[in-house]
């Protein structure tokens, strides 16, 4: 990874929030920004920390206001948390109050049985040691990662509450909550007196299972939706068409992303879905990312990047004018092909 020049003192472009278009996260008072970065790959200890910076600083100059992590984002696990931290610390600080900011546990953090799933001990043990590497004294928002079939929802949603009312978050969120326990979560909390902010799920091209119910689900209960790996972790893109690249995601040795998921029929569909971009002069990476947006329940794309460019293209492609109806019918006929 080539080292990119950072210079020493950033001064956030005067002109941040001149283009980004923001949406209300469903019948909250917040609103998102179209686009909001990821840190789950690329930030962690193994990671070149001047390329996280740049793609921070590039983010926020774009009027991205919102930044996602985890517990256990890295490698290693936590070390995300703790290289956002050393960057806030240095380039963000007086931009705090500019900024959502979020984390989540759910997923395996430490050993033995209070380090994963929804206990309320592992919940807000979590946070306190999320707080402590971003060197934060609350989160935005803070999200339970992953339903947990063998805690009760009223102790994991009464530990949210508990977390709020903590002075630990402002807002609470859920993530992987499939349309029934999402429902069910959402009344607990509102009876609890701290409504659910936002939903975090999975969406793409490859990956439309929310369009079945939990869409509606979020529309009537008048919850945000953040929908994560809008580009199915980079498949959505030209890159893999002709190989895959060392330096790509697929490319390097530990990743979810395996080179046995890009298959033959991903790349066949990639081919005729680039063509379709191709003819609205768009990056299919732009089109992908832009498509996942057009139902207004949906308040933001959480996208990745491995470099400052990449988010530049993903958000000058949002603000392009939305796909017409024409183009959404090529696509839906790809995709159903
Ligand atoms: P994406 O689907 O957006 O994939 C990101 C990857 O796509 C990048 O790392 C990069 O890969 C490639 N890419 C991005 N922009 C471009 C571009 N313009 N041109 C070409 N390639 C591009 O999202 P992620 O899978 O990274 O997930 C995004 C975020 O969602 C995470 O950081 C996390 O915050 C959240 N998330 C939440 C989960 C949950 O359970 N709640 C689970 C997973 C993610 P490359 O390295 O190949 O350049």
């Amino acid at each position: 990874m080539p080292v990119i020049p950072v210079s020493a003192q950033y001064v956030a472009d005067p002109n941040r929030y001149q283009s980004m278009e923001y949406r209300r996260c469903g019948r909250s008072g917040i609103q998102l920004p179209l686009i909001s970065l990821g840190l789950w790959h690329n930030f962690g200890g193994v990671d070149s920390i001047e390329n996280g910076r740049a793609m921070l600083r590039t983010a926020f100059d774009l009027g991205i206001t919102h930044f996602d992590l985890a517990n256990n984002y890295g490698p290693p696990y936590g070390s995300a948390e703790e290289t956002f931290g050393k960057i806030l610390a240095k380039d963000f600080r007086s931009h705090r109050d500019e900024l959502i900011l979020s984390s989540k546990a759910g997923y395996d953090m430490w050993p033995g049985p209070y380090g994963e799933w929804g206990s309320r001990k592992y919940l807000v043990a979590s946070l306190d040691q999320s707080l402590k590497r971003m060197g934060l004294d609350y989160v935005d928002i803070f999200y339970h990662h992953r339903p947990d079939p063998d805690t009760p929802l009223e102790e994991t949603m009464s530990a949210l509450d508990f977390i709020v009312r903590s002075g630990r978050a402002l807002y609470v969120g859920i993530s992987n909550y499939r349309p029934k326990e999402a429902r069910l979560a959402m009344q607990l909390l509102r009876q609890l007196g701290t409504p659910c902010l936002i939903h975090q799920p999975n969406y793409n091209m490859f990956d439309r299972w929310i369009e079945r119910e939990l869409v509606n689900v979020l529309d009537e209960e008048g919850v945000g939706c953040i929908v994560f790996s809008p580009l199915a972790q980079g498949m959505l893109t030209d890159k893999y068409l002709h190989g895959i690249p060392a330096d790509s995601r697929a490319g390097k040795p530990v990743t979810y992303l395996k080179p046995d998921d890009i298959t033959n029929a991903v790349l066949e569909k990639v081919k005729l879905l680039n063509q379709i971009a191709a003819e609205i002069n768009l990056s299919l990476a732009q089109l992908a990312v832009k498509w996942t947006l057009r139902n207004r329940v949906i308040t933001s794309a959480l996208i990745g990047a491995s470099r400052p460019a990449q988010i530049e293209e993903i958000v000058s492609g949002a603000l392009q004018p939305a796909l017409t109806n024409e183009i959404i019918q090529k696509i839906e006929q790809i995709l159903s092909g």
